[in-house]
C-alpha cells in the first residue's frame, strides 16, 4: 500500500516538474521538435513583430502647436493640418482676428 502512494506522488511531481519546465521555457521543446531543424527562425514568431503598415501613411504637421500626426487623424482646414478639432478652431479664430490688419 505505501508503494502504491510513493509511486501517485512520483506521477504527481512528474507532472509538476514537466508543466513547470513548459511554463519556464517560452519555446516548447515539443513545438521544437515538430518544426524542421535546419530553420530555428522561420516560424511565426518573426511574423508577430511585424509593424501594421501605418508608417505609409504621410505625417501632417498641426499649424498650432507643431505635433505631427497622421493625416487620417489630423483636422484639415483649408490648407493647413491640426492635430484637433479645437486647434483648427483656434487657428481660425486668430487667422482671421490678424488677416483685419
Ligand atoms: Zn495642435
Amino acid at each position: 500500500m505505501r508503494q502504491i502512494f510513493l509511486l501517485v506522488v512520483f506521477v504527481l511531481a512528474a507532472r509538476w516538474l514537466v508543466k513547470t519546465m513548459r511554463a519556464g521555457q517560452p519555446q516548447a521543446p515539443a513545438a521544437g521538435r515538430r518544426g524542421a531543424r535546419s530553420g530555428p527562425a522561420h516560424g511565426t514568431a518573426g511574423s508577430a513583430q511585424r509593424e501594421p503598415p501605418r508608417l505609409a501613411e504621410p505625417m501632417v504637421r498641426c499649424a498650432v502647436c507643431g505635433v505631427h500626426a497622421p493625416q487620417s487623424d489630423s483636422v484639415r482646414s483649408g490648407a493647413q493640418y491640426f492635430c484637433s478639432a479645437e486647434h483648427a478652431q483656434r487657428y481660425a479664430a486668430r487667422a482671421g482676428g490678424r488677416e483685419g490688419r
